[in-house]
């Protein structure tokens, strides 16, 4: 390859802090709050504009249940739960179907980015860096030393005594060095839309089917393989975000093929409304407007954290506790094929749902019936720790799982639960004068329990 040589020079070091989390989603927020709760200085580090991740800045607006799969106990608190509490009171958040197992939060992205940055505006203790790009790490022995951004400024150090990495592609792990795991197939990213029209077509053809439209293998316009949903947007009325696109065959921690993802993600876009726009002239209605896109495309999956516990789908399965449980589940397993359409649910309670190219569902059994079902499922402390280094945890998509544990674990409620855990046992790591590893697990519940959290 060829190469370029740049050299050494010195860099302005913009912060001296306890803990620096990079990644500003939920999970990263989170984080960066349970660490300033107990006292720690915290510097949280974000690529773009806003906080909140995939659920902002890539229009995600579903968080799945706080219940266990048969709704009669509450497994998930904490953070999460007094995000949605204080969305509720502006009405950017609306709970669908609490009695049954497909209950959910569909909330508006711009609040939650407003909210976020409201919710670290009221930790002093935390510093936040916007449009700053994690560029390098530092590392000596076993420790990251610091970590160097490129913002606006140019570039910078951020010294810190501990790392949270919940960049969801393990960009600090990789910057570091440190070996990075990839399943072999990865779940594909999508590119939302956000649409205005869609009711004004349901009504005027009341027939009209959006799977078909999409997707119909006799139309040429159509797009292949792919799966569709839609989400309501609180307060907006004839608004709906659109998931219809998927782009296959792309590691987005690849930045060509980011960049190509980008691309093809918003020319498949064009191709929905395109589609939803013949409808609505068939059918007499107004054409559908693309109203926005977000400002990134959503990524399901890239690199993997090789932990001291790779949690596996027989374990989320069947419902294993662990001693060092530090969140809790009961979001099914769900894959997103690639290379085709279609996906893939699997439940606690044995059923197996595999809906094909076209969306139809074909039910079957992962496992014979029994007595008694798991109603939840839990991630262990030790899935965050990642062997090669001793003052760093991950948190987020980029945790250790095989396949199918990762397709439950990593909706937000769970990744969630890991930012309050990861911030939490920081605090605890640097109080004790520990490696992360050698967080007493007995006392990192205990503590997630007094801040809020449901420890089981
Ligand atoms: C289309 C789609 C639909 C989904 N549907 C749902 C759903 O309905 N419900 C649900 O709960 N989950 C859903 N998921 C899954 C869920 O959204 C993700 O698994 C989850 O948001 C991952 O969170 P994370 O914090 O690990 O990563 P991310 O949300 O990707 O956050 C990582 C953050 O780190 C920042 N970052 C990355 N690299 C750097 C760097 N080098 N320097 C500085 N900052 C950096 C990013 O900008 C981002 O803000 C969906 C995912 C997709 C893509």
């Amino acid at each position: 390859m060829d190469t370029l040589h740049e050299p050494a020079r010195d860099i302005p070091v913009a912060a001296e802090c306890d803990l620096v989390v990079v990644g500003g989603s939920c999970t990263g927020v989170f984080a960066a709050i349970a660490a300033a709760r107990r006292g720690l200085s915290v510097c949280l580090v974000e690529q773009l504009n806003q906080l909140g991740g995939t659920a902002t800045a890539s229009m995600v607006c579903v968080w799945h249940s706080l219940w266990d799969t048969v709704g009669r106990r509450q497994v998930i608190a904490g953070l999460t739960s007094q995000v949605m509490e204080r969305l509720a009171t502006r009405g950017a958040v609306i709970e669908q179907g609490r009695d049954n197992p497909n209950w959910q939060y569909c909330f508006v992205p711009a609040e939650l980015a407003c909210e976020l940055d409201v919710m670290v505006g009221e930790q002093a203790r935390i510093r936040t860096f916007l449009h700053a790009r994690l560029a390098a790490v530092a590392v000596e022995g076993r420790r990251v030393q610091a970590v160097v951004i490129e913002d606006k400024s140019g570039r910078r150090a951020i010294r810190a005594r501990a790392v949270v990495d919940a960049s969801g592609d393990a960009d600090v792990l990789r910057r570091a060095g440190v070996a990075l795991r990839r399943h072999e197939v990865l779940q594909p990213p999508t590119t939302a839309a956000l649409v205005a029209g869609l009711g004004a077509l349901r009504r005027a053809a009341p027939g009209f089917d959006l799977t078909r439209t999409l997707f119909d293998p006799a139309d040429p316009q159509a797009l292949r393989h792919g799966f569709v949903w839609t989400a309501p947007v609180p307060g907006a009325g004839d608004l709906e975000l659109v998931f219809g696109t998927r782009v296959h065959g792309a590691d987005t921690s690849d930045a060509d093929a980011l960049t190509r993802a980008e691309v093809e993600g918003r020319a498949q876009v064009r191709r929905i409304t395109d589609l939803l726009r013949r409808q609505a002239a068939a059918a007499g209605a107004p054409p559908p407007a693309l109203a926005a896109i977000p400002a990134r495309i959503g990524i399901r999956e890239t690199a993997h954290a090789d932990c001291l516990h790779r949690l596996t789908e027989q374990e989320v399965l069947h419902g294993v506790r662990f001693d060092d449980a530090i969140a809790n589940g009961s979001y099914r397993v769900d894959i997103h094929a690639q290379g085709g359409g279609g996906l893939t649910f699997r439940y606690l309670d044995g059923r197996e749902v595999r809906f094909d190219e076209r969306q139809q569902a074909h039910l079957g059994r992962w496992r014979a019936p029994q007595a008694v079902d798991p109603t939840f499922y839990q991630v262990p402390y030790r899935s965050l720790v990642p062997r090669a280094l001793d003052n760093l945890l991950v948190a987020g998509r980029c945790f250790d799982a095989d396949p199918g544990a990762f397709g439950a674990v990593r909706v937000m409620v769970n990744c969630n639960q890991m930012g309050e855990a990861a911030g939490t046992a920081a605090a605890l790591a640097l109080g004790a004068g520990t490696a992360m590893a050698a967080v007493d697990p007995a006392a990192l519940r205990r503590t997630l329990a007094a801040d809020g959290a449901l420890v089981i």
